[in-house]
């Protein structure tokens, strides 16, 4: 008998096998079943015709109205017209040279038309479309036909060589002879949860005779993506919580209390807590794998610091891995203006009990950086700040204690493991997101540690407000932001202007607007964005004259981007007009109005990192948002969404419901397919949250799957495969 990992064609033979691995990638009787229906036809309900797009391929069902044979003008032979209705819409179907079509079809009958859905003069057609009739009189009803008599008539995601009639085909083949063999979920955990065993759902979900059928089966088979899973990701965070680690705890008398003494505020509420959770996590002997997820502002480098601290006085190092040269040049600055003589040691000055603190960026002088390099190597640095240059092999740590990732996105797991792997027993590990994500997201993307969340703001921080400035509609509304920046500027305070281009080059970097495929033919057909090294002389020379106005974008050398961010930090530039490089982490708190030129440009969560660029001290912050497209357009509705709520999760799932739903996961981490065909992250929260607790509850139960045999081959299947790869990244 064939299992679910038998060959496709050893199922329903060598042809039919080869379409379905060709044009659906289905390779075994296993990924056929698992192919399960994008929708059902109810007999009787006709599909709405109106709301065809050009050049989808779909599958309609659909009323004969009329058929004519028409002469062809140009050629000889006979072409089929064909108008097909749901009672409302019309599609016209021709056919060209299948005159026995004019036979076959007769008015009033009803059937299944699939095809790309093409526009002859403004009206939609089908051409040559595959076509099933449903209400055959003929006495030898074929097996499709015997298909169609269903009360739901499962439409798959088809290809024109395999309309989705044979799909169903093929998959009541596949059914019959296929054993599906042990059933993932265990039997004690489907009676609690009220679940079907496999076999049925996949019978029920191919085959349903109602709707409740179907509703019982994709719950089930959901269930099953999340735990299956959520094993895994319990499995990974017993693993590491099982490896040694030296336990980090914090002293009295040393570096993390004479420097909350200097720090300048009070920590917050959420700090404090969120540092409990991290010093408690560090004095274990096991090591540490926590999340810190944190609104923009909300104070995370100082929660990193104090844990790096700490870590310092129980005689270790850390190490904070940034995502760009002018974040890790920025960490620098801050954490040695917060540490003054404690991190000056060795130093004319240094305080009693001190440090040092290294950097290491790609572009530093041969001489800085084998300074630096002596001082990690030889423990005199107990902080070591860098980007990727950090992870070079020659990179070496006296006693690496704790790995902080700032900007976690950025990363993939072989840069968190290639700084892990600089230490002796395996660090501590803290990871920071740029923004919050929604729970659900986390626990899957990040689902293998623990997650610490930092909601509110520091006291006294004045709200961003945020206005959409439409230059399409009104010109004149671009004149007065300008106006509005050189008052703030006159007031004494700074100004960002964000552009989506560099410019002055032939490579066009113009960002990938992240909309949907309508959005980007739109896109497409538009002026290229405002360039950098445009918008800034243009400034200088125009509405800004008299100001300092600098640039910055990625294109500069290093040393250069750091020169202009120490000036403007400085307060020595009133006006950076910037890319990009300044969307995360960038923190000057007299930089208080933002613009963004051509803010359709940006994503949703990007935009919402960006603004957070000036709402950082006690002055309120401002952020214009210029955009030409249209009221009502969509892209102009996620403008407005971002102007109404400075609620970063609320914004992140805004983000994240605009994607198609497998580009949920590839968005959090590089992008990669994913195994979850039916589980929807953002939609699917009581399937998520309570298979993580079944799953966590089995793994610490047995740990090695020993009683599972079901649950061991699917977490095999899930961890071997591609499909798995974005598990790698988080
Ligand atoms: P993010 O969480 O976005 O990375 P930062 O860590 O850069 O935010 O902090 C934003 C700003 O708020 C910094 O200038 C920091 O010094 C300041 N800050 C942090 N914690 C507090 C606090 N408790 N009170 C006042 N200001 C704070
Ligand atoms: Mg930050």
């Amino acid at each position: 008998m064939a299992t679910m990992t038998s060959p496709l064609r050893s199922v329903i033979g060598d042809k039919a096998a080869k379409v379905l691995a060709k044009g659906l990638e289905l390779e075994t009787a296993g990924d056929l079943l698992r192919h399960y229906p994008r929708r059902y036809a109810e007999r009787g309900v006709l599909t709405p015709l109106n709301e065809l797009a050009v050049d989808d391929y779909v599958t309609v069902m659909a009323e004969i109205h009329k058929v004519d044979v028409v002469p062809m003008r140009n050629r000889r032979g006979t072409m089929v017209k064909v108008v097909v209705t749901d009672g409302n819409g019309r599609l016209t179907l021709t056919f060209f040279n299948q005159s026995w079509r004019a036979k076959q079809l007769a008015v009033g009958q009803r059937g299944l038309f699939a095809g790309k859905v093409g526009d002859y003069r403004g009206s939609r057609q089908l051409t040559n479309p595959q076509t099933q009739l449903l209400d055959d009189e003929d006495d030898e009803r074929t097996v499709a036909q015997e298909d169609m008599l269903a009360k739901l008539i499962p439409v798959y995601p088809a290809t024109a060589a395999m309309p989705t009639w044979n799909i169903t085909k093929a998959v009541r083949v596949a059914l019959d002879v296929v054993d599906v063999g042990l059933d993932p979920l265990p039997d004690e955990l489907r009676s609690q949860r009220d679940l079907l065993g496999l076999a049925d759902a996949l019978r029920l979900i191919h085959r349903p005779q109602s709707r409740e059928d179907v509703a019982a089966a994709t719950e089930r088979l959901k269930w099953e993506e999340a735990f299956v899973l959520q094993v895994v990701l319990a499995q990974r965070r017993a693993a590491a919580a099982a490896q040694p680690a030296v336990p980090r705890r914090t002293v009295l008398g040393g570096l993390l209390e004479a420097f909350d003494e200097r720090l300048p505020f009070e920590l917050t509420g959420g700090q404090r807590d969120v540092s409990a959770e991290i010093f408690r996590d560090i004095g274990r002997d096991h090591p540490m794998h926590r999340l810190l997820q944190g609104e923009v502002g909300s104070g995370k480098t100082v929660v990193a610091l104090r844990a790096m601290l700490a870590v310092v006085d129980s005689g270790g190092q850390a190490a904070l891995l940034a995502p760009t040269e002018v974040l890790a040049q920025q960490h620098a600055r801050t954490v040695r203006d917060l540490l003054g003589p404690l991190g000056r040691a060795g130093e004319l000055g240094s305080g009693e009990i001190s440090t040092r603190v290294a950097l290491l960026t790609g572009s530093q002088s041969a001489q800085s950086r084998r300074e630096n390099l002596l001082d990690a190597a030889g423990g005199a640095a107990g902080i070591v700040i860098g980007t990727h240059a950090l992870l070079q092999e020659h990179v070496q740590f006296a006693d690496l204690g704790l790995v902080v990732v700032d900007e976690q996105h950025r990363f993939g797991v072989e840069q968190r493991d290639a700084l892990r792997a600089k230490a002796a027993t395996p660090p501590h590990v803290l990871v920071m997101t740029a923004t919050p994500i929604p729970r659900t997201v986390a626990m899957t993307v990040y689902g293998d540690l623990e997650t610490s969340m930092l909601t509110e703001l520091p006291q006294g921080r004045m709200p961003i407000q945020t206005t959409v400035v439409p230059t399409g509609e009104k010109p004149q509304w671009l004149e007065r932001a300008w106006e509005r920046v050189g008052e703030e500027v006159r007031s004494g305070r700074q100004a960002y202007v964000v552009c989506a281009r560099i410019g002055g080059d032939e490579v066009e970097d113009v960002l990938a607007p992240l909309t949907t495929d309508e959005d980007d033919e739109e896109t497409t057909r538009r002026r290229p964005p405002a360039a950098v090294v445009e918008v800034a002389p243009m400034l200088a020379e125009g509405p800004l004259r008299g100001l300092r106005v600098e640039m910055l974008h990625g294109r500069m050398p290093a040393d250069a981007k750091d020169e202009v961010m120490r000036r403007f930090a400085a307060g020595d530039i009133d006006v950076l007009v910037a890319t990009t490089v300044i969307e995360v982490g960038v923190d000057v708190a007299n930089a208080t109005v933002m613009l963004v030129m051509d803010a359709d440009r940006f994503g949703v969560s990007q935009l919402h990192q960006l603004r957070g660029r000036v709402g950082r001290g006690a002055h309120t912050g401002l952020c214009l948002l210029a955009t030409e497209v249209p009221a009502e357009s969509p892209a102009r509705e996620r403008l407005d969404g971002v102007a109404a709520t400075l609620d970063g999760v609320a914004l992140a799932r805004l983000d994240l419901e605009q994607r198609r739903e497998g580009d949920v996961l590839g968005a959090m981490q590089s992008g990669r397919r994913s195994s979850l065909r039916l589980l929807r992250l953002l939609r699917d929260e009581d399937v998520i949250v309570a298979a993580r607790e079944d799953a966590t509850a089995l793994v610490e139960e047995d740990p090695t799957l020993s009683r599972h045999d079901g649950l061991v081959s699917a977490v095999r299947e899930l961890v071997d495969t591609d499909r798995a790869d974005y598990l790698e990244k988080a």
